[in-house]
């Protein structure tokens, strides 16, 4: 079985003494794709940052498997209104994710600038690497920004709602290039979500034929499993039932 990357353990957190999140056990092993699902206000962006190690748990603990480094994790946040306005041409954007790796070096390695490249290319972004990023559409910006979390990541990517803000066909887009980046170069994938057929593309078999697993969160951890499983659970079915319902966008 692969190996564990990560686990976390009766994990919970707080902020300014009120508990937001408790009791959460999750693991992500090599290669896996786990979908935090939950809606609004239910924890998934401070699980995210708890286990990044930028919110730190007021209970339990997060374990990292010693051959993963910090540089091996690529994260993209939520939109910030700040992200729009990089003043820096596309190829820049997506290469500062190897700042993380750079240390104290003062230039980018020839890695570094292939490693770019070949983010830019996955995300069928080559046409646009010499563009301003500001200039971009929405669309457009969240593609780059993912490349850029790509570029960072050696082993493990962390995506808080990478499809918020997209049109639906954009979304299938950015779907089938998270399976690409899945299944071809081997990443695990984290990703957060509050849109069910996000979810159910996310989870879905991919050409390898591993399907994802699922986390939900209310404050408190609904469900741990398959994705087939959490289909069949009590709070999958009422959370796909829910969704399914409404349009896009809510
Ligand atoms: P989600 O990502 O599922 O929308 P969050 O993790 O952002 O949920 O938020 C979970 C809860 O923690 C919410 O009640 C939210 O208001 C609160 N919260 C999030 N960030 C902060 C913060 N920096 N300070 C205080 N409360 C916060």
């Amino acid at each position: 079985m692969a190996e564990i990357l990560l686990e976390g353990h009766d994990l919970s957190f707080a902020y300014d003494g009120r508990t937001v999140l408790e009791g959460i056990n999750f693991s992500i092993r090599e290669k896996e794709k786990l979908c935090v699902v939950g809606e609004n206000g239910s924890g998934k962006s401070t699980f995210l940052k708890g286990i990044l190690g930028l919110q730190a748990p007021v209970g339990g603990r997060v374990l990292k498997n010693p051959g993963l480094k910090q540089s091996d994790i690529g994260y993209l946040p939520q939109e910030s209104p700040l992200q729009k306005d990089f003043p820096a041409a596309v190829f820049e954007v997506i290469l500062s994710g190897r700042q993380n790796r750079r240390g104290l070096r003062p230039f980018y390695t020839r890695e570094d600038r292939l490693a770019a490249a070949e983010s830019l290319e996955m995300l069928g972004l080559r046409e646009l690497g010499r563009h301003c990023f500001r200039e971009l559409s929405g669309g457009q910006r969240r593609r780059v920004l993912l490349a850029r979390s790509l570029c960072a990541a050696g082993r493990l990517l962390l995506l808080d709602e990478p499809a918020s803000g997209l049109d639906p066909i954009i979304q299938t887009g950015l779907y089938q290039v998270l399976e690409k980046i899945n299944s071809e170069l081997g990443m695990a994938i984290i990703m957060v979500s509050h849109d069910i057929e996000g979810v159910l593309q996310f989870t879905a078999p991919g050409t390898d034929g591993r399907a994802g697993r699922v986390l939900h969160l209310a404050g408190r951890q609904l469900f741990e499993g398959s994705a087939e499983d959490y289909r069949e659970s009590e709070p999958g079915r009422i959370f796909l039932s829910g969704h399914r319902h409404c349009g896009p966008g809510s």
